[in-house]
């Protein structure tokens, strides 16, 4: 599933070719996504010009020059945004459930086979109590996010570090992947309780997990499976994860001790026993 990084790095992507683009026509092909796509969802987008792109936790939010809505987008388990230049056109695939052609000849589709994901028409005025946003926690690269903020947080939940920081009511945008590897480089256990950090381990957590996020963007996510970029570039931060994948090879920082992989809430989690306490 695309967490924070992945789906910065499609926002960063897709600004390079839709910002000030009008979109001429919009062909949906199979509404049953997560939530049915709106009937009103091509007439309500056709003419409309994008004039900005915003990532809050795992959504996308695409804002026009007149529209008094947005576009709330959501990449779902599989789902992927590709980009498609008229010299390059191909035919559509059988998951390609939306297409938005613009002015510019170019095209974008989405293609989700397991229709997670979702596209809904947000108006501008609902945005702030709409539930799905609403209800999110705080940004990691927001600047209230410190180590006082996060003890703060933290204090009173009697959960496993790990399953504190996947939810995303306390901090948005983090699944298991940054999980796995922010408690690795902050030397913390998944296992400890939340309430128990004190604040320089708090400190050094949210050092971590900006670190992590900031190397995983610029390497333009992680392509496990099935994230892409939407000009189909592969994400590279597998290629340097420390612990997420790699049970019983050796810790980077320890050397010859094994990681270690054990479930959590039916969700792998990997670690080194050594090192993280
Ligand atoms: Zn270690």
């Amino acid at each position: 599933m695309p967490e924070l990084p992945e789906v910065e790095s499609v926002k960063v992507n897709l600004e390079r070719y839709i910002l000030d683009q009008t979109i001429e026509k919009v062909e949906v092909h199979h509404r049953g996504l997560r939530w049915p796509i709106p009937h009103n969802f091509e007439e309500m987008l056709e003419g409309q010009k994008v004039k900005m792109l915003v990532r809050r936790a795992k959504y996308l939010l695409l804002y026009f020059e007149k529209a008094d809505f947005i576009l709330l987008w959501h990449l779902g388990m599989s789902g992927r945004v590709q980009v498609i230049t008229p010299k390059a056109l191909t035919p559509r695939q059988t998951h390609d459930h939306v297409e938005i052609a613009f002015y510019s000849g170019l095209k974008l589709r989405f293609r989700d086979p397991r229709r997670f994901g979702a596209m809904l028409l947000v108006p501008l005025k609902e945005l702030s109590r709409f539930s799905l946003l609403s209800s999110l926690g705080v940004e990691p690269f927001d600047n209230s996010f410190s180590g006082p903020f996060l003890l703060e947080l933290f204090k009173n939940r009697s959960r496993p570090l790990k399953a504190a920081l996947l939810d995303q009511k306390i901090i948005a945008g983090l699944g298991n992947i940054y999980v796995c590897e922010a408690l690795h480089c902050a030397k913390l256990s998944p296992l400890r309780l939340a309430k128990t950090i004190n604040h320089l381990e708090a400190e050094i957590l949210v050092k971590a997990i900006q670190a992590v996020l900031r190397k995983a963007i610029a390497a333009g996510g992680s392509t496990l499976r099935d994230h892409r970029q939407p000009d189909g570039e592969k994400g590279t931060f597998q290629d340097v994860f420390k612990v997420y994948g790699r049970e019983g090879e050796r810790c980077l920082r320890c050397d010859h001790v094994e990681i270690k992989r054990i479930l959590q809430s039916n969700r792998s989690t990997f670690y080194c026993e050594r090192c993280q306490i």
